[in-house]
């Protein structure tokens, strides 16, 4: 299963971003608590355009956060009429360009654009790829009982369940356990 590379990018960049959450971070922190930490971020997922370093872009990121968050738990429909929202909102206009090292892709937005607003139009742009192939289903939370990770399943046989392989270990170990106790 393999959507276009720059989709796959921005999807990753979705589930990094929403397992900063403290319902899905390994800390069980929020790892996005501050600017320093947005920043560290960005120094791993850059982003071009504007960005302000400041307590304002700080909580509209995290809006963005829990926004994604629950499109992508959405059936098809449902992430339909979310999508649409963010391209409305935005008054999105796709457009090509080529930057950096990065060859033709798309971008939707203006590169004064609030940061938030670029992360949304960015991961909108991306599930519109998702809904055309029918394959929100790939699109799931982590099956681990205490975690609320988001994980993207791009595996052939589409059985991926954990968010990470600390999960399904964990997993793996308590199912070991419980069976032995049957035992
Ligand atoms: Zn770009
Ligand atoms: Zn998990």
């Amino acid at each position: 299963m393999r959507f276009a590379p720059d989709t796959e990018e921005s999807l990753l960049f979705v589930v990094t971003l929403c397992n900063t959450d403290p319902s899905a971070s390994r800390s069980g922190a929020d790892e996005v608590a501050t600017v320093g930490q947005l920043k560290e971020l960005l120094d791993r997922y850059p982003f071009t355009g504007r960005i302000d370093h400041d307590e304002a872009e700080l909580r509209d990121v995290h809006r963005t956060r829990a926004l994604l968050r629950h499109v992508w738990t959405l059936d098809r429909d449902d992430a339909v009429v979310a999508v649409n929202k963010i391209l409305r909102d935005a008054k999105a206009l796709p457009h090509l360009v080529r930057h950096d090292s990065q060859d033709w892709h798309m971008h939707a937005t203006e590169p004064g654009s609030p940061l938030g607003e670029r992360i949304r139009v960015e991961a909108a742009l991306a599930l519109i790829d998702v809904i055309r192939m029918d394959e929100m289903d790939r699109l799931r939370i982590c099956a681990a009982d205490d975690c609320a990770g988001l994980l993207l399943d791009l595996s052939r046989n589409g059985l991926k369940r954990f968010c990470s392989v600390r999960c399904g270990n964990r997993m793996n170990m308590i199912a070991f356990r419980e069976r032995r106790a049957d035992r």
